[in-house]
């Protein structure tokens, strides 16, 4: 793991905070671990309210206001971006790399889930794309990726691959072992940043895998499908107010 990430409260974590983004007092991110309700656990340590959309793997992304966020829960989209401060704009997961954007400059945020449907469609790329169109400069982008499931355990099927390596930006993702052919997430998300001129030194990766880590993280694979999500989320916190 890199060491940007950090466990808090450290005896019994119920989140892990990326230390470069929560060092810059304009945003809050945490990455709630395995819990029954991370909504209530946002609540309860940060004092706010988490919105998530409907994530279907596809390529949707949404801009989150004060008009739209009530109803958020409806809208069938995969990435959110918000420029309102106060706006808690988040991703449910469970295997899949949740991203979060931060633009320091403008004061941008985005969030995305991308598993390998998200990734063949680029939606990482895209949210990019329309970060620039409401006026961030690539430079200013700072990206950190959550716990996902692993290089180690994330085996997929023929059909996935030969979906996949059609692109050649995805010629490096791939690991082959024992006739298996095993992807990596977080990579190939990289991958697609590079592509969009993020700089190397701006980019955070968290690579536990949540398959193999059963304590802190819930995996849809580990579980067969039935089981919980964890939730990485943003915020633009208000500019303090000059006492005068
Ligand atoms: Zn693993």
């Amino acid at each position: 793991m890199k060491k940007s990430f950090i466990f808090y409260p450290s005896k019994n974590p119920k989140f892990i905070l990326n230390k470069v983004i929560n060092k810059n007092k304009n945003f809050l991110e945490a990455f709630i671990l395995k819990t029954k309700d991370p909504y209530r656990v946002a609540k309860k340590f940060f004092k706010i309210k988490v919105y998530t959309g409907r994530q279907v793997h596809k390529d949707t992304i949404k801009i989150v206001n004060k008009k739209n966020k009530k109803f958020l829960h409806k809208i069938k989209a995969d990435a959110f971006i918000t420029s309102t401060p106060e706006i808690a704009i988040g991703v449910r997961l469970a295997d899949c790399v949740g991203s979060v954007i931060v633009d320091t400059k403008k004061k941008i945020i985005a969030v995305v889930h991308s598993g390998w449907r998200g990734i063949a469609k680029k939606i990482i790329l895209k949210t990019i794309d329309k970060m620039k169109k409401m006026g961030s400069s690539v430079e200013d982008i700072i990206v950190s990726m959550s716990p996902a499931i692993g290089k180690c355990c994330y085996e997929i099927g023929k059909d996935v691959y030969n979906k996949l390596k059609k692109d050649k930006i995805f010629s490096n993702i791939f690991i082959m072992k024992n006739k298996k052919i095993f992807m990596d997430l977080h990579k190939a998300n990289y991958t697609l940043l590079l592509k969009a001129k993020i700089k190397k030194k701006n980019i955070y990766i968290n690579d536990l895998c949540t398959y193999c880590n059963k304590k802190l993280f819930f995996s849809f694979r580990r579980e067969g499908g039935k089981t919980g999500r964890m939730i990485y989320f943003a915020v633009i916190r208000k500019e303090e107010k000059n006492a005068e």
